[in-house]
């Protein structure tokens, strides 16, 4: 071996030798990674391990506890029994218990929780839902992947490293958006994306729900925005704006799917905030009810993407009456403190031309100033 190569293989060992030591045998596998961790020695056996919970646990937490347990027995193929012990707290602080142990500590934030594991046992402190969820979320990221799994696995284990962590958000909200309108996605799509949402301790989902490419949502008052709005003849394929694969494509969720959605998305913590986009992006309901644009139409629901220059008429009484029907559903639907009403990308090449709209700007008395125009001061 030359001289070069020697000083080439010893650096590479040196390299190796540096890397491997200067892992830290601290960290977890866990993401969002927690607040704080400390790594201690050795594991917690969880296949077989008894759940105790305390008392003081509201109904819906234990069913989330009993949901774990019962997955843990399901993939180990060993039983995990379940109970809810009277002065569990006082029990499990002498340390004569072993197992998993769930105790509310109202001293924790709603969405904060810890989990403090030895070779006996695995302590889950939490004050509220949000919280409970969170830990159970961490323990599952914790063991082996295959407590995801709709498989018996009786070889697993399931093992916990003996850890202690204390966690909680850093955000308040944390979200995804979910585009169903130029896509649709089935209710079983929509909540397997909550379900990995849930994995990541996400808790707001912004749901797109209408669009020039379609219009997503039941409303009662108004069917063919569903029967018009909701399809489109065809969808322009890669970037060519001309082409047309001539598939018509669409779909929608009934009001009786969505609160199917609403109420699976609470029970993962998950807040689903609506989005109506306007007044622009509106060929779905514009298709639907021409009346509602600033020419009357023809609309058709757009088989293009990119913006168009088709949008609402805000000189048009009818206009505002349709919002406020469909947003009186919607609240009806939605728990959310929030509903989203869009309001980019709205040219206003129709406004200046349409009586109505300027008929509306000077009942308003709105004027144009050396930074916007009057159709723009019409939107703000
Ligand atoms: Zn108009």
């Amino acid at each position: 071996m030359t001289k070069t190569l020697k000083l080439i293989a010893l650096a590479c060992v040196a390299f190796c030798v540096f890397t491997f030591a200067k892992k830290p045998s601290t960290e977890i596998n866990v993401i969002p990674y927690p607040q704080s961790v400390e790594v201690g020695k050795g594991v917690f056996k969880g296949a077989g391990a008894n759940f105790n919970c305390d008392q003081n646990i509201d109904a819906d937490c234990v069913t989330l506890i009993r949901d774990f347990a019962d997955q843990l027995t399901y993939v180990s193929g060993r039983v995990n029994s379940f109970a809810l012990p009277v002065g569990l707290a006082k029990t499990a602080a002498e340390g004569s218990m072993k197992g998993f142990i769930f105790l509310k500590d109202n001293a924790l934030g709603p969405e904060e929780y810890s989990i403090d594991i030895n070779k006996k046992t695995c302590v889950v402190k939490a004050s509220a839902y949000n919280g409970f969820l969170y830990a159970l979320q961490t323990l599952k990221q914790l063991t082996d992947v295959e407590i995801f799994s709709d498989k018996v696995d009786p070889d697993q284990k399931f093992l916990f490293p003996v850890v202690s962590i204390k966690d909680k958000p850093r955000f308040a909200y944390r979200g995804m958006h979910l585009d169903c309108a130029r896509h649709f996605f089935s209710v079983e799509e929509v909540k397997k994306y909550l379900d990995i949402m849930a994995a990541y301790k996400l808790n707001r989902m912004h749901w797109h729900l209408t669009e020039d490419q379609g219009w997503r949502i039941e409303i009662k008052k108004y069917p063919k925005l569903t029967q018009i709005g909701a399809f489109r003849n065809g969808t322009m394929v890669g970037k060519d704006f001309n082409s047309n694969d001539g598939i018509r494509y669409g779909g929608y969720y009934t009001q009786e799917q969505v609160k199917d959605i609403v109420a699976y998305a609470q029970k993962l913590g998950i807040t689903v905030i609506p989005e109506i986009d306007l007044p622009g992006h509106m060929l779905g309901a514009l298709a639907a009810y021409p009346e509602l644009g600033c020419t009357g139409g023809p609309y058709e629901v757009w088989t293009r993407w990119g913006v168009s220059d088709q949008v609402m008429c805000p000189g048009k009484e009818d206009m505002f009456i349709f919002l406020e029907d469909v947003f009186t559903e919607l609240m009806e639907l939605f728990p959310s403190e929030y509903i989203h009403i869009g309001g980019d990308e709205c040219p206003k090449t129709e406004w200046e031309k349409c009586p109505d709209c300027q008929a509306r700007i000077k009942a308003l008395g709105i004027k144009a100033d050396d930074k916007h125009s009057a159709e723009q001061y019409l939107q703000n």
